[in-house]
């Protein structure tokens, strides 16, 4: 038996016998998606489904209205049920799986019913403890990473500045050297759980070298003395996460606070990238397929011309076409976790994944709010919330233009500067 399929009931059902395959995803049971992982995909998928019916879901309206939720809470009982650390190493408290786990945990994140939350348990997971993962010394997994993997800390990643995020090589945030010490001065912007973080993955210019081989990931305690939190920022989705400006004055932390290699940063964050990238597509496939399901209920129950609106081949053709752009994603991304876990090169696959992504939940938003009438421009429906959240995938984690500039460089199109 292998260690995932011997660990897996233990960890996730408490020493009980693992429950039956899961009934499928919502979309699945009409004619959707089918399960093309293993039963071990599923038994994960099917207890944290469970924990987000139960723990979740009944709060999201109102940590929308609130604009915020309560991450350390939440954190601790997801890191409690061992979904923090899926695919981490087991000597942190992970549970030593492969990333295809991971990615199974982050298409179930997608049965919360809002973008926000499962946008900061995929910082958490997925964006800000990778490099950490792999890079960081025993000492720096310990006082961060396991933790974090615990839902004991809630972390955040600062990459993007004021002065642009895409053009991640020339951000300003600089960490100098002072003895055993870095003093780090500059601003992150548009960070999520920026507020509530106890320490941030940041990346930042540690010497006056080459842009691509200046940089470092600092792991940076957040209750530092000249970190200052200034402002959640008002956004028109995603509206249960917060998402901060902060500036850094003086702060100090200790040299061995570096993640991995002085200088390699840059391409440390490039493959946190790369999962990032994965995670945010396989997390927006779920949301997808329950707005064209919510949307086929409603309009078959709906009537207009003597008939249900579902009745006009507009309608079902449009939702028929835009399943399968969303079966046609799910392959894709499988097939890039699955040549990830063999351990290729995936850049250019994961960067085609997240554009279509982004491009995907726009278009069908757009045309399922469409077919929901008044009723679609309403607070009310969830096809309301995911056209707004969805709207970050094309900008989040790199835009749809920084995409198609690396599919392009691998083409061999990209003009040279
Ligand atoms: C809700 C939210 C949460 C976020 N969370 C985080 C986080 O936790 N941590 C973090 O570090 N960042 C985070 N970000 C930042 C996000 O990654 C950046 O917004 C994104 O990378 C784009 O950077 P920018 O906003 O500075 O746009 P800019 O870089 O200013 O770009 C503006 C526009 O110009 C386009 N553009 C730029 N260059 C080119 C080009 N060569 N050709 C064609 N078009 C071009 C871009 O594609 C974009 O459409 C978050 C953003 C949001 C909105």
């Amino acid at each position: 038996m292998s260690v995932m399929s011997s660990r897996l009931p233990l960890l996730l059902f408490g020493g009980r016998a693992a429950p039956r395959a899961p009934r499928l995803a919502r979309g699945a049971a009409a004619g959707g998606s089918a399960e093309t992982r293993s039963g071990e995909h599923a038994q994960l998928r099917s207890a944290l489904r469970k924990l987000i019916e139960k723990e979740i879901n009944p709060h999201v309206d109102k940590w929308e209205a609130e604009k915020k939720f309560p991450a350390r809470q939440i954190f601790k009982t997801l890191g409690d049920a061992g979904f923090l650390g899926v695919n981490k190493p087991t000597e942190y408290g992970g549970l030593g799986l492969d990333f295809s786990y991971s990615i199974a945990v982050a298409e179930e994140l997608g049965s919360i019913r809002c973008g926000g939350v499962p946008m900061a348990i995929g910082v958490q997971t997925d964006m800000a403890t990778p490099a950490l993962a792999r890079f960081g010394s025993d000492e720096l997994r310990r006082e961060f990473l396991a933790p974090s993997i615990a839902g004991d800390l809630v972390a955040c990643v600062g990459v993007s500045e004021v002065t642009g995020g895409s053009d991640v090589a020339s951000i300003h945030t600089k960490a100098e050297r002072k003895g055993d010490e870095y003093v780090i001065n500059g601003g992150k912007m548009w960070i999520t759980s920026g507020s509530q973080a106890d320490w941030m993955c940041m990346l930042a210019n540690t010497s006056a070298g080459p842009p691509h081989k200046n940089k470092s990931l600092i792991c940076v305690p957040m209750d530092r003395s000249g970190v200052h939190v200034a402002k959640n920022l008002d956004k028109i989705g995603m509206h249960s996460s917060d998402t901060a400006q902060i500036f850094f004055e003086d702060v100090r932390v200790p040299a061995k606070f570096c993640i991995g290699e002085e200088g390699k940063g840059f391409t440390y964050q490039m493959l946190q990238f790369q999962q990032e990238r994965l995670w945010a597509t396989a997390n927006i496939l779920h949301p997808m397929e329950v707005v064209i399901q919510e949307t086929i209920e409603y309009t078959r129950s709906r009537q207009a011309f003597g008939q249900p609106i579902l009745n006009n081949q507009m309608v079902h053709f449009r939702l028929a076409e835009l399943q399968t752009e969303v079966e046609l994603l799910r392959s894709l991304l499988h097939r890039a976790v699955d040549l990830y876990v063999q351990g290729h090169d995936v850049t250019k696959l994961a960067s085609m994944a997240k554009l279509k992504a982004g491009r995907l939940v726009r278009e069908l938003t757009d045309a399922c709010l469409q077919f929901w009438g008044g009723m679609g421009f309403t607070n009310e429906v969830y096809v309301s919330r995911l056209f707004r959240d969805g709207r970050l995938v094309s900008i989040g984690g790199g835009t749809d233009e920084v995409m198609l500039s690396i599919i392009c460089k691998y083409m061999g199109t990209l003009p040279g500067k």
